[in-house]
């Protein structure tokens, strides 16, 4: 296992980008809305460091579904929020965006839902593997085309708690 990007470099990313959403929702209300279950590390900290907005949270999970074992293109929501999503201001925030068929689907569904305002948060962004044309409003960091575990993400469930992003070798 290579580490990729270490807990101070984390550390110091959330904040910033925590920074930049609060000055966008200053004395506003927001409601966040997480995508289970990679990004529930990423979250807590990015929230906790969120500063002069009215925030909400909830949760969201979508899976693909189809024959293959590759992303199949067809996106079902599988945990759908309870908080009313109408009129609010919405945040969606991801641990990846890879193809970027999830995220466009729970962006579509929010906005179906009627949300005033939809942005997009993903902690990293793998642009090299993008099957539809998607770009996040907020971005960690930008990385080559590895499959990383840690600081939420999985391998078959496992290396969700490493406090560090790396790559499984
Ligand atoms: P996509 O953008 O392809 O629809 O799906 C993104 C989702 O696939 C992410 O939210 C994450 O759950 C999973 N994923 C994509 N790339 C990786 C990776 O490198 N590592 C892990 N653990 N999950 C990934
Ligand atoms: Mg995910």
């Amino acid at each position: 296992m290579k580490i990729l990007i270490t807990e101070e470099q984390i550390r110091a990313k959330v904040s910033k980008m925590a920074r930049t959403i609060s000055e966008k929702y200053r004395n506003r209300e927001l409601l966040v809305l997480i995508v289970l279950k990679g990004a529930f590390v990423f979250a807590a900290d990015l929230l906790r460091k969120l500063d002069g907005v009215d925030v909400r949270c909830d949760f969201i999970k979508a899976s693909s579904y189809g024959l293959s074992t590759e992303s199949s293109g067809m996106v079902k929501i599988e945990l759908i929020p309870s908080l009313e999503i109408g009129g609010k201001d919405v945040l969606i925030v991801d641990d990846i965006l890879d193809t970027g068929l999830t995220i466009s689907e729970i962006k579509k569904w929010v906005e179906e839902k009627g949300a005033r305002s939809c942005e997009v948060c993903v902690f990293l962004d793998k642009p090299e593997r993008r099957k539809v044309p998607f770009e996040a409003d907020y971005v960690g960091f930008k990385i080559p085309n590895h499959f990383v575990v840690g600081y939420g993400m999985d391998c078959g469930e496992k290396h969700r708690h490493y406090p560090f992003v790396a790559v499984l070798e």
